[in-house]
């Protein structure tokens, strides 16, 4: 095996990211598929189908990363534990929300599940993260997961346009107990449903049930 102990002989091995922005989406299909309209890349499997990148608005990005250079940063939210989440805001100034979608903290907690999961915890989305006590900060990590796993179950989140690899449309907006539901009443107390603008991003919150 002197292949893998000779340096600079060893096979490298390389991580590909996507980013989907807000439109894109990977499609996995037989090669002679019709090529649809905004298919920016077209990979072959060796398994012989295709996987294609289709982003009608180009927000979204693909990228190679070796591995030894790829700092994924953050914590998944479906793997970590209580005492390590619970680490994650200790010290934090800034609004939970702008902590749960720093994708160096957790990642993969986007604008939606933030609110979504805040709403369930029973937390105003704009406090500070350190402020936030560890039975609250209990709850917002049950919430968090609890939200994640509804939304996989569901198939995604579906905005306007997003659909899964296989061109199915997701449905959680279906499930949505704040988010994009400005003036609307709270599902649980009839108060009207708030939204602010933190860190650039809406948010919403009921000003009765959260705190
Ligand atoms: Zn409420």
């Amino acid at each position: 095996m002197k292949q893998l102990t000779d340096k600079g002989a060893r096979p490298t091995r390389s991580q590909w990211i996507v980013h989907l922005g807000m439109t894109g989406r990977l499609q996995v299909c037989e090669p002679q598929t019709a090529v649809e309209k905004h298919t920016h890349a077209v990979i072959r499997l060796s398994s012989g189908r295709e996987l294609r990148f289709v982003d009608p608005r180009r927000f979204g990005r693909l990228s190679v990363a070796q591995a030894a250079d790829f700092e994924a940063g953050g914590v998944e939210p479906l793997e970590v534990d209580l005492d390590r989440f619970l680490t994650l805001f200790r010290g934090r100034k800034t609004p939970i929300k702008s902590a749960l979608l720093n994708q160096k903290l957790l990642r993969g907690v986007g604008n939606i599940y933030a609110d979504e999961s805040l709403f369930r915890a029973g937390i105003r989305p704009r406090r500070r993260a350190s402020t936030i006590n560890r039975e609250q900060l209990t709850k917002l990590f049950h919430a968090v997961k609890e939200v994640l796993q509804e939304a996989i179950a569901l198939g995604g989140s579906s905005i306007s346009d997003y659909v899964d690899a296989d061109g199915r449309e997701g449905f959680f907006q279906l499930q949505h107990r704040v988010y994009g539901r400005e003036g609307e009443p709270c599902l649980v107390c009839k108060a009207v449903i708030k939204r602010v603008v933190i860190a650039g991003r809406s948010s919403h919150y009921c000003p009765t049930c959260q705190r």
